[in-house]
């Protein structure tokens, strides 16, 4: 049997960056982990097996801790200003494309556009995202697409969006309202096309394709 591997795989360096300072922290038995620091059962073990408490994503703000590490998924300011009152210490390690993607969405808004955010509803990034907007809605595929009652529409995505996902939706809000001014700005991640971009060229050399990687990933 063959096995070819592609060509740009394994943890993005937003998600490297954030073990990197996990794993130089220290008392790692007073740190807590808000929410998966990776959607990697290996790693999450990891962190377990340091001792570091790891609450649910879903979860509210956790109790008092020494230290909290918000993950690279990120989180609303608001959501930050609450864990920086529950904590000693914040450590950040939220990825720079992330940041990126909050700061469009937050220019748009400024700049009077309604806010639609492609991306999977209830996804740590998009909570985070949206906990600092106020007019928005989330769309996750084409069929969700509505006619809005705003004059500028301002579209952003969830950075692992499927490109051809994003252009699909982007087209469809224009079609279901022609009269609005529709600004587009792409916020997928430049890693996260590179392994979309790798698996597409697996396709036509393969049977069959393993993907390693956490069942809850949206990569
Ligand atoms: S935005 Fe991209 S590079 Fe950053 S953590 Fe997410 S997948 Fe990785």
């Amino acid at each position: 049997m063959k096995v070819i591997r592609a060509k740009t795989m394994g943890m993005c360096f937003g998600v490297q960056d954030a073990l990197t300072l996990m794993r130089k922290l220290p008392n790692p038995q007073e740190v807590t982990v808000y929410g998966e620091l990776v959607h990697n059962p290996e790693v999450l073990e990891e962190i377990a097996q340091r001792g570091m408490t790891m609450v649910s994503e879903t979860q509210r703000v956790p109790p008092f801790s020494k230290a909290i590490v918000v993950t690279a998924h990120g989180v609303s300011e608001t959501e930050k200003h609450q864990l920086a009152q529950n904590a000693e210490q914040v450590h950040d390690t939220t990825c720079p494309l992330v940041r990126r993607l909050h700061q469009k969405a937050q220019a748009l808004q400024d700049s009077g556009y309604f806010i639609i955010v492609i991306g999977k509803p209830g996804h740590v990034e998009v909570k985070g995202l949206i906990g600092d907007l106020q007019t928005y809605t989330v769309v996750e595929k084409p069929d969700d697409v509505q006619s809005y009652s705003h004059p500028l529409l301002g579209v952003v995505s969830q950075t692992t969006t499927q490109p051809s996902v994003a252009k699909t939706i982007v087209q469809r809000i224009g079609e279901k309202n022609p009269a609005a001014h529709l600004k587009y700005v792409d916020t997928i991640c430049k890693p996260t096309r590179e392994r979309q971009q790798a698996v597409a060229e697996l396709l036509n050399q393969v049977e069959a394709m393993v993907v390693v990687g956490g069942a809850n990933s949206n990569n």
